[in-house]
């Protein structure tokens, strides 16, 4: 399975000529290493624009709705998202959960959603806080528990998951390669208990964090990584290059 390096952009940039930047250079080295799948999270209002020319990276959505169509102002569904072109979506972001209340059920229905409209959903999770009781450990499970609810045995290798600790987004305080590892460990017993060990074995599992150039190596070298989730760095170039080269 090939490692993913997937960008959310997040709400940037505000032109269309900044957002074809972006996408150029996230095209350009995921054609340097075809061996990582480079995955990409416009706004959606670009996603026509940019969608004419998006080979090799596969194109993202930042959310989707829990429902398939009628009176939901402001949302997008699945099917309108597979019918623009994205094959991917990150769901139960921690910006979302935290700005729109999503629930692990909400998170769950959506990525459950996502995968009967054939795209692959990006479920995030991750705690707010690493506290010395190790509170953290019940948080993460029950998160991680709940968000996977909808999603059947048959359907886990279908799934991403993104470890995000929401404490090492956008704050430049990145997680030690020993906590990556020791909680990858704890993840896939969440996932031995749920699917049992064969299929927790082919989820794979990324990092969202603070991922920048000076640390991509060494958290892409934790074994159990299975790639990256990257907001701030993803419309910086040189970052971008660093962090693809970092799974290759
Ligand atoms: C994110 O938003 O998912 C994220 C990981 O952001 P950053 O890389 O900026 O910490």
């Amino acid at each position: 399975m090939k490692k993913i390096a997937a960008f959310n952009w997040k709400l940037k940039p505000t032109n269309i000529k900044e957002a074809q930047a972006t996408l150029r250079a996230h095209k350009k080295y995921a054609k340097a290493h075809p061996d990582v799948q480079v995955v990409s999270a416009p706004p959606m209002p670009f996603v026509h624009k940019l969608i004419s020319d998006v080979s090799p990276v596969g194109l993202c959505a930042q959310d989707v709705s829990t429902k398939f169509d009628g009176a939901h102002t402001g949302q997008s569904s699945a099917a309108m998202l597979r019918e623009v072109g994205c094959s991917y979506v990150i769901v139960g972001h921690s910006e979302r959960r935290a700005e729109f209340g999503e629930t692990d059920t909400m998170v769950s229905k959506k990525a459950q959603i996502a995968l009967e409209q054939g795209l692959t959903p990006i479920i995030c999770f991750g705690e707010d806080d690493r506290d010395a009781q190790g509170r953290y450990v019940d948080l993460l499970t029950e998160q991680l528990k709940g968000s996977l609810e909808l999603i059947s045995d048959k359907n886990s290798s279908k799934i991403v998951l993104a470890y995000e600790p929401i404490w090492a987004i956008g704050t430049g305080a990145s997680i030690t390669t020993d906590d990556l590892f020791s909680t990858l460990i704890l993840i896939k017993k969440i996932l031995v208990d749920i699917y049992g060990e064969r299929r927790a074995n082919k989820v794979q599992i990324l990092y969202g964090g603070s991922v920048k150039d000076h640390n991509a190596d060494e958290l892409a070298a934790v074994p159990g990584v299975s790639g990256f989730l990257v907001g701030g760095a993803s419309h910086k170039p040189e970052m971008v290059k660093a962090i693809i080269a970092s799974l290759a």
